[in-house]
């Protein structure tokens, strides 16, 4: 049975033209781009799945907000609306604006954590773990099992192992774990949820051993909508009060804008009440990214995200958004097609070591799969497996990626229904010639996040 689209809760009035080039022209591009999708312009894609990062379209109420955007060096109006959106709906004492979630991460991390300590994560975000080892720190993913088979149908994929989390302090030492980091939803599973009753697990274990717990929040409105879903004691709760249940378990936050909360960037640090903790958040936000009221972003992009951050929560939208990759992925289960199941938030993400099993981790499946995409349609998608992990730091040597998955992430309020089966019918389309699709080496390669800058050619 086909999955009901969920039509769209608004209309059009402003469009951005796309066009498809033919396949010889797509053949060239992707080969002048040397095989790496990040090579390639946006004018030479026709439906960009790349990424849902600050990819997402402004509303009305954004577009003027950006005309009324206060651009006063300090003390901006803006800067006071993004401040009470934020403690209204997180109920946080503490807000700083910085540019992005990355930034965020920089500013906050390098106050916690140093050489020889640890953080725990449900699972870190490859930025995330970045800023843990810039700080000098060492990062441990602790995902649920289940997270690891894509079969595997279970109703809050994203979660934290709390048993392990518990052996992993007493094997280190409560002492030496700076920081434990709630991803929700998890982006590296896939956008999968992570319950309440969880959080709630995580942060008693956190409490017992005197660790502070960290959210990393930039799916906060996606979760939530998982937990009415899926989790019975909150059917009848709005999104807005399990969000300010989810954030009552954290100390802190730090959050990437560019999702759930629509904006093209921004990025947010939050604190419950640790007043000390945000005097020192105020002085590297200041050398970091710009004086305290407005950290790295101009006064319209705060005006923007304050407004976007209440649109990010509004159950329509999101019973449509959450409806796109519903019908995507039941699109896949008719033609047989595997991903992370049930689907995530922000995307599907297709498992291409079932559909390409000839390919093995070294040749790339999931890369080799998001070429073969554009190749067909002029679909953008990346790797999320061996390809994107790269190489042992010590031996030199590929590491062997838990999944092999082409990710289609789905930018908000962009996309159509009609553009979501033009990229079925590309996936159902190759994989009925799955075994004509050859796997890939890499020519060139940076020393680290090489995915964005590697240069790649097909193997004959
Ligand atoms: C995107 C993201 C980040 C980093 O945010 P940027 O805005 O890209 O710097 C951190 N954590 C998670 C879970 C993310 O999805």
């Amino acid at each position: 049975m086909t999955t009901k689209y969920v039509p769209e809760p608004f209309r059009i009035k402003m469009v951005e033209t796309i066009k498809m080039l033919s396949r010889e022209e797509r053949e060239q591009k992707i080969a002048e781009a040397k095989y790496n999708v990040f090579n390639l312009r946006g004018e030479d894609v026709y439906v960009d799945l790349l990424t849902d990062s600050g990819t997402g379209a402004m509303s009305q109420e954004q577009w003027a907000g950006i005309m009324r955007g206060d651009e006063s060096y300090a003390g901006a109006s803006s800067y006071f609306k993004l401040l009470n959106a934020g403690k209204d709906i997180f109920d946080y004492e503490y807000i700083q604006p910085v540019h992005q979630g990355r930034a965020a991460e920089k500013v906050l991390f390098g106050l916690l954590m140093g050489e020889g300590e640890f953080s725990i994560s449900n699972m870190f975000f490859d930025t995330t773990r970045a800023h843990v080892e810039l700080a000098g720190a060492r990062a441990i993913d602790c995902v649920v099992p289940e997270a690891g088979d894509p079969t595997l149908r279970a109703p809050f994929k994203g979660n934290m192992d709390v048993e392990k989390l518990e052996k992993l302090i007493l094997e280190h030492g409560a002492e030496k774990i700076a920081l434990v980091i709630m991803t929700i939803t998890n982006n590296s599973a896939g956008g999968q949820p992570v319950s309440i009753q969880n959080m709630r697990d995580t942060a008693a274990i956190c409490k017992k051993y005197g660790i502070r717990l960290c959210i990393d929040a930039a799916r906060y409105a996606e979760n939530a909508f998982f937990i009415k879903q899926r989790e019975e004691e909150f059917k009848d709760k709005s999104i807005k009060e399990i969000i300010r249940e989810m954030f009552s378990y954290g100390e802190m936050f730090t959050m990437s804008a560019k999702k759930d909360s629509i904006v093209n960037i921004g990025g947010l640090i939050g604190i419950k009440n640790d007043g000390d903790l945000y005097q020192q958040i105020k002085g590297r936000t200041i050398s970091y990214e710009g004086y305290i009221t407005y950290g790295g972003l101009a006064g319209r992009d705060l005006e923007a995200l304050a407004i976007g951050l209440y649109e990010g929560l509004d159950e329509d939208y999101l019973r449509y958004r959450i409806g796109q990759m519903e019908y995507l992925a039941g699109r896949l289960d008719e033609a047989g097609i595997t991903y992370q199941a049930p689907v995530g938030g922000h995307g599907v993400f297709v498992d291409a070591k079932a559909m390409l099993p000839h390919i093995p981790y070294y040749e790339y499946p999931g890369q080799a799969l998001a070429l073969e995409l554009y190749k067909e349609a002029g679909i953008r998608s990346c790797d999320i497996g061996s390809y994107m992990l790269g190489n042992d730091p010590d031996t030199g040597e590929q590491l062997h990626a838990k999944f092999e998955f082409t990710r289609l992430a789905i930018p908000r309020r962009v996309y159509t229904q009609a553009h979501l089966d033009i990229v079925a019918d590309a996936l159902i389309a190759i994989s009925k010639r799955a075994d004509s699709v050859k796997g890939y080496r890499i020519t060139w390669e940076p020393p680290v996040l090489r995915h964005f800058q590697a240069s790649l050619e097909p193997i004959k």
